[in-house]
């Protein structure tokens, strides 16, 4: 079943030629699909439409069936990391994963279980006392996934995650994000420019060009197409 399906999504800013073009898609329950295209393409206003941080100019984006187009952002149960995340920095890892959930007015018991089940999930066990200035840049995009993942959204949503690291850590955390997937299944949008990235990541790929959807396949069908 689709968990959120783009019809007909169209984005454009003031009058030049769609950022957004004409894009129809659906995104399965429990899929890891990357989008992945060259910069500028559209990437990231997709995704914060699907999140509701961006005004669709047409189209609908629907969650579970449902147009989302005029909901706020808060009601969408979708989790967005992006490539500058900034943690709260007088805040320790705890503090900055646990802040959603007081939010939302969670109570402490339950609170204290869900942010110790995601930290134990991304490894982070051991630093729920730390200051993000006491972590390395790896931690900290755990921590930011940490506190995305912390009150289990529907839809979880990742603008170029690792482009800040480097090589040798982006090869780690790809794994480790793989990893994740396969065990807890969180219905994944990945926005990337990197193509063994979306390769190694995507249950399936969909290409952008110019704000149009080029082809969408599994790594293997796009592969093998001439
Ligand atoms: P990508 O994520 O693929 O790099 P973006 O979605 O950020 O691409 O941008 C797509 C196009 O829309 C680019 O031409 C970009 O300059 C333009 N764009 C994005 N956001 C805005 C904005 N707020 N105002 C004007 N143009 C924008
Ligand atoms: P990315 O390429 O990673 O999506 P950008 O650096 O292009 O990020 O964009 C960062 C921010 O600037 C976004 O909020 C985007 O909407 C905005 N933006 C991008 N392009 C333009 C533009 N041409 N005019 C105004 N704002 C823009």
């Amino acid at each position: 079943m689709s968990i959120v399906r783009l019809e007909h999504l169209t984005k454009t800013f003031g009058g030049r030629t769609a950022a957004v073009d004409d894009v129809s898609l659906s995104i399965d329950d429990g899929e890891f699909l990357v989008l992945v295209g060259p910069s500028g393409c559209g990437k990231s206003t997709i995704l914060r439409m699907i999140a509701g941080l961006e005004e669709v100019t047409s189209g609908d984006v629907l969650i579970d069936g449902e147009p989302v187009t005029a909901w706020p952002p808060k009601q969408r149960d979708i989790a967005m990391v992006f490539q500058n995340y900034a943690l709260y920095p007088h805040m320790t890892v705890q503090e900055n994963m646990a802040f959603a959930l007081k939010l939302r007015h969670v109570p402490a018991p339950q609170l204290t279980t869900q942010v110790a089940d995601t930290a134990h999930l991304l490894g982070l066990s051991e630093l729920l006392d730390r200051k993000p200035k006491a972590l390395s840049g790896g931690q900290r995009q755990r921590v930011a996934m940490g506190r995305a993942l912390v009150r289990k959204p529907r839809v979880f949503l990742l603008d170029e995650p690792l482009s800040n690291l480097d090589a040798k850590l982006r090869v780690s955390m790809r794994a480790e994000l793989a990893r994740l997937h396969q065990r807890y299944r969180i219905t994944t949008v990945y926005v990337t420019h990197d193509q063994v990235e979306a390769m190694t990541l995507g249950d399936r790929i969909a290409v952008l060009d110019q704000g149009r959807l080029q082809q969408v396949g599994s790594p293997e069908e796009l592969y093998l197409a001439p």
